[in-house]
């Protein structure tokens, strides 16, 4: 930032920042909700990162709770991955040919996943539900896909419809751009409700080719499936003969090892809730897979995976896919989530959800936490309050304003939470007490100001 500039912006560095971006790249941003569009004010652009705090462009450290939307699970700028990531990029940057360690990762994710017995490697969580989409599409021979509303798969034409994330703070039911032909081909159901997902089926079951789902949804706040939901889908999409396509992008590798399926499916599963697990089609991976860096996978059995090229007839294909550097900060970050990782952010993500309900309580703010494992937000309003939220119709009928004052309070108290009440909380490895700490003297203030 010139100093000109820093002057004319009133000596605001972020404001300088954000005023010049807007000038070369549209709203300023790569990606719609760093633009603070629902929140308002001035984006803080960051200059580094290291463990769970983030520091601005005028040398500002806060508290991070955004984790760069779920991939930081060990911290921002791990020692062992950014040393892993140096050495890859010596060996060489891109070679557009196969490696060892794009095997060592797709072992990885099997060993977690058994279920993903072949993996395709990708560079971004919207490439891996594409491929997902096209593949159900190429195996089955039909064209309908289901998804729920509120679910966010990325910026896939046929999955944008009623999507949560950015779009949901947008208020914008797609986009513009997306034919009516991309999207006639999409049923969007209420999140939760497996009568709608029978009817759909029982009008238009033969021609649908999978249904896609958020394992655990977290792109319109945090909002987790009831029990037996995930079972139901499986079973309704095994009765037609259709895919049943589980996005692990946000929660894989996340909530847990074995991600939110293995949380549903963990051994003791069928003493706790009767059920006798289940195993999706097909699964799509992101964020935490590449640790930082653009990598996400699709996975699920052989007979499934082995129609894309260049076995079978689905065409899928990248030059950068499977990015030598890309993979070893994955593949490393994975190494490195063990047990004592899970076990931390299991811990802490329960505190601080907690806690802000206590102090949203104390300030007589009307409100529910909702929490998915590790994962969790806050929804607004006597609405969410009296009954919790279960779909995307509730999420979107919160006091979403509050959020607002909330927000910008704990930026003030050096806490970065995410710019939009339909995104969930990030913690990571990495948030010790001192984090936490200074969180938690945060929220009674943030908690009053959400009051006023
Ligand atoms: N699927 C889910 C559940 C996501 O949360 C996201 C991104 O937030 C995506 C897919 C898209 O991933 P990407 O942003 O890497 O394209």
């Amino acid at each position: 930032v010139s100093e000109i500039e820093t002057q004319a912006a009133g000596r605001d560095p972020n404001h300088a920042a954000f005023l010049r971006a807007q000038g070369a790249i549209p709203g300023g941003v790569s990606s719609p909700v760093r633009a603070y569009g629902s929140v308002g004010g001035d984006p803080r652009f960051l200059a580094s990162a290291r463990g769970p705090y983030v520091t601005d462009v005028a040398g500002r450290e806060y508290v991070d709770l955004v984790c760069s939307w779920g991939p930081a699970l060990l911290g921002h700028a791990h020692p062992q991955v950014v040393a892993a990531v140096q050495e890859a990029a010596a060996r060489g940057l891109s070679f557009g040919a196969p490696t060892l360690g794009e095997v060592d990762l797709a072992e990885e994710i099997r060993r977690r996943v058994p279920a993903a017995e072949h993996v395709r490697l990708v560079s971004t969580g919207t490439e891996a539900t594409m491929t997902a989409v096209r593949l159900a599409r190429g195996v089955t021979g039909r064209p309908m896909i289901v998804k729920f509303a509120g679910c966010y798969h990325g910026h896939v034409d046929a999955l944008l419809a009623e999507a949560g994330s950015g779009v949901a703070t947008l208020a914008m039911p797609g986009s513009a751009g997306v034919t009516e032909a991309a999207a006639a081909e999409t049923l969007v159901l209420p999140y939760n409700d497996l009568a709608a997902v029978e009817a759909a089926f029982a009008q238009h079951g033969s021609r649908i080719a999978a249904v896609v789902t958020e394992a655990s949804p977290a792109n319109m706040g945090v909002v987790p499936p009831h029990e037996g939901f995930n079972e139901g889908l499986r079973r309704i999409t095994s009765r037609h003969g259709a895919l049943f396509v589980m996005d692990e992008v946000l929660t894989g590798f996340r909530v847990g090892p074995s991600g939110w399926w293995g949380l549903e499916n963990a051994e003791n599963t069928a003493d706790v809730t009767g059920s006798a697990g289940y195993t999706p089609d097909l699964f799509t991976f992101g964020k935490v897979v590449g640790g930082g860096m653009p990598v996400a996978a699709l996975g699920g059995p052989a007979s499934i995976m082995d129609h894309l090229a260049p076995l079978g007839p689905v065409y899928q294909a990248g030059t950068l896919s499977g990015n030598p550097v890309a993979v070893a900060a994955g593949l490393t970050t994975l190494r490195l989530a063990d047990d004592a990782v899970y076990a931390h952010v299991d811990r802490t993500a329960p505190a601080l959800a907690d806690a802000a309900g206590e102090a949203l309580s104390a300030a007589g703010v009307e409100h529910v936490v909702q929490r998915a494992g590790s994962l969790f937000s806050v929804f607004f309003g006597p609405l969410a309050a009296v009954s919790g939220v279960r779909d995307y119709r509730q999420a979107q009928a919160q006091e979403s304003y509050r959020y607002t004052a909330f927000f910008h309070a704990m930026l003030e108290a050096g806490v970065a939470l995410p710019p939009s009440v339909f995104e969930a909380w990030f913690v990571s490895a990495a948030h010790d007490d001192d984090a936490v700490n200074r969180i938690l003297e945060a929220l009674p203030a943030a908690a009053r100001a959400a009051a006023a």
